[in-house]
């Protein structure tokens, strides 16, 4: 698992290693994420791509009540796991776990920046966030400093706003969402199609999304 490591060498190599930070509060993760992040790589000759699970998603956590972010993090770290056993290149990050507090990305590509000089560090949304990038804590940092991969979200369209540094990725259209998890878990419908097989099991485990959220 990554995480920020004080200790590492301050060494700028060469040639970095292009990673893919794809940010979110996975509640809980899913197929969708996966097949993005796989394809993103791919289109894109990425080293590896780093889900960031968020510490507290500040956008969201006014709205609805979010599973405590260990919880998260777990679940991304399984399936990552499980990933990588099959051949994905994918990681799960707990930069902004470790960090605490409302997780902001321009905080976290700043950090990740002094941590790995190894590398270099593009953020992957989906359509509907790269929408609300201006809405971004520091947004205007992130519009000169970071360039974003976007990628399609089958009704949920949306375009970054002007300035943005951004490409979009060909990637298929997967109509899957945590908001669908939820609320199919909560109706007893099946969800085991929609996530990897540990997130079903941790669903269980620990009840999620059995009661409405308020
Ligand atoms: P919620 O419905 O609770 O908002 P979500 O499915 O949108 O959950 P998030 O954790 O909010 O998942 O998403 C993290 C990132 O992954 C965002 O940039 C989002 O746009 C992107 N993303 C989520 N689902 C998909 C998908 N099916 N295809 C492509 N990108 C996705
Ligand atoms: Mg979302």
């Amino acid at each position: 698992m990554i995480g920020s490591d004080p200790t590492r060498a301050p060494r700028r190599l060469a040639t970095q290693r292009h990673i893919g930070l794809l940010g979110g509060t996975f509640d809980p993760i899913h197929v969708g994420h996966v097949i993005a992040a796989q394809r993103v790589a791919e289109a894109e000759s990425l080293r590896q791509v780093w889900f960031v699970v968020a510490n507290d998603p500040w956008q969201k956590s006014s709205c609805r009540t979010i599973t405590p972010a260990p919880i998260r993090l777990e679940m991304v770290r399984k399936t990552c796991d499980a990933s990588r056993a099959a051949g994905l290149p994918l990681d799960a990050s707990e930069v902004e776990l470790q960090a605490g507090g409302p997780s902001y990305t321009a905080d976290t590509v700043r950090r990740l920046r002094g941590d790995h000089p190894d590398c270099r560090f593009s953020v992957i949304v989906g359509s509907d966030a790269a929408a609300g990038l201006g809405t971004w804590h520091d947004a205007e940092w992130l519009r000169h400093h970071v360039e974003f991969l976007v990628v399609a979200r089958p009704g949920l369209p949306g375009t970054a706003p002007a300035g943005f540094r951004v490409r979009e990725v060909e990637c298929p259209l997967v109509q899957i969402s945590s908001t669908d998890i939820r609320r199919r878990v909560r109706d007893h419908l099946p969800v085991r199609h929609l996530i990897p097989p540990a997130v079903s099991g941790l669903i269980a485990a620990h009840r999620l999304y059995v009661a409405p959220s308020p």
